[in-house]
C-alpha cells in the first residue's frame, strides 16, 4: 500500500499520464498509478543501484515492465528530450530537486507539470519553478509517523502573467499553503520556530561573525511568529 505521502503526490497526476519519477527507489509511485490507469506509461530513474534493482522487481512482481521502464542514471539524464508530459522528484531535500531540475532543464521541453516533494528547503524548489515558468497550482502539507512533509504541484505557462517574484515569505512558506494554513501547517511551523530560535540562540553565543545570518534567522523566525499569530 503507498504512503500518504506519495499518494498525495500521485494525486496530482493526470488520467492518462505519460510521466517520470525520478529517484523512484522501489517505484512504488509509478506501480501504484500504472496498475490503477491502463493508459499510463512511467520512467523510473535511479542513481544507485541498489534502488535501481529494487525499482526493476518492484516493476517485474507487479507485470508491468511494458508500462513502468526503469533506468539508471542521474536525475534527468535518463529522459530523451520530449519524453514525458510530467516529472514526478519525492522524497529528497529541496537543494538536490532544484539541481536536478536545473541539470535537466533541457528534458522539460514538454514537461506540462512538475510535482516535488522535498523533505527540507522547499522554499530552493519555489524558487527554481518560480523562475523557470512553473506557476505552483497547489500545495500540500502531509504527516507521517510524526514527519511533516510538503507536496508541490506546479504547471508550466507560456507568457509570466505576474513578472513579479514571489516575495520571500510565499517563497518560505509555500503561497497557498500560506493562504489556506491547513492545521498541518501550525504545527510544522511551531516546530521550526522552536528550532530556528534554538539556533540562533547557539549562534549568538559562539560568535559575533555571524551577525548577518543571525539577523536573517532572526528575520525569518519574526516572519514565523507572524504567520502563526503570536
Ligand atoms: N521517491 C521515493 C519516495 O519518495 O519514497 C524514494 C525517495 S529516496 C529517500 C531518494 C532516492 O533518490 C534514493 O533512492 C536515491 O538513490 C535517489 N536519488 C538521489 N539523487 C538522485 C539523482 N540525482 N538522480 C536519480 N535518483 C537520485
Amino acid at each position: 500500500n503507498l504512503s500518504e505521502r506519495l499518494k498525495t503526490a500521485a494525486s496530482y497526476l493526470p488520467a492518462g499520464a505519460v510521466f517520470a519519477d525520478i529517484g523512484s527507489d522501489h517505484a512504488y509511485l509509478p506501480c501504484y498509478i500504472c496498475q490503477k490507469d491502463d493508459q499510463a506509461r512511467a520512467v523510473a530513474g535511479e542513481v544507485r543501484v541498489g534502488p535501481y534493482n529494487s525499482a526493476v522487481s518492484t516493476v517485474k512482481f507487479h507485470g508491468l515492465t511494458n508500462k513502468v521502464d526503469v533506468r539508471l542514471g542521474d536525475g534527468l539524464e535518463v529522459l530523451s528530450p520530449n519524453e514525458v508530459n510530467q516529472i514526478v522528484i519525492a522524497g529528497m531535500g529541496g537543494s538536490l530537486i532544484q539541481s536536478i531540475l536545473q541539470k535537466g532543464i533541457d528534458k522539460l521541453g514538454t514537461v506540462e507539470r512538475i510535482i516535488a516533494q522535498p523533505n527540507v528547503n522547499a522554499r530552493n524548489v519555489r524558487r527554481w519553478l518560480r523562475r523557470n515558468n512553473y506557476m505552483i497550482v497547489d500545495e500540500q502539507i502531509v504527516e507521517e509517523n510524526g514527519h511533516i512533509y510538503e507536496v508541490l504541484a506546479a504547471d508550466k505557462y507560456a507568457e509570466d502573467p505576474f513578472e513579479e517574484e514571489l516575495l520571500e515569505q510565499q517563497l518560505l512558506f509555500g503561497p497557498i499553503l500560506l493562504e489556506k494554513k491547513p492545521s498541518a501547517f501550525y504545527y510544522k511551523w511551531e516546530h521550526e520556530l522552536a528550532k530556528l530560535e534554538r539556533v540562533i540562540d547557539e549562534m549568538k553565543k559562539a560568535s559575533e561573525k555571524n551577525m548577518d545570518k543571525i539577523s536573517q534567522f532572526e528575520m525569518e523566525s519574526a516572519w514565523i511568529r507572524e504567520v502563526l499569530g503570536r
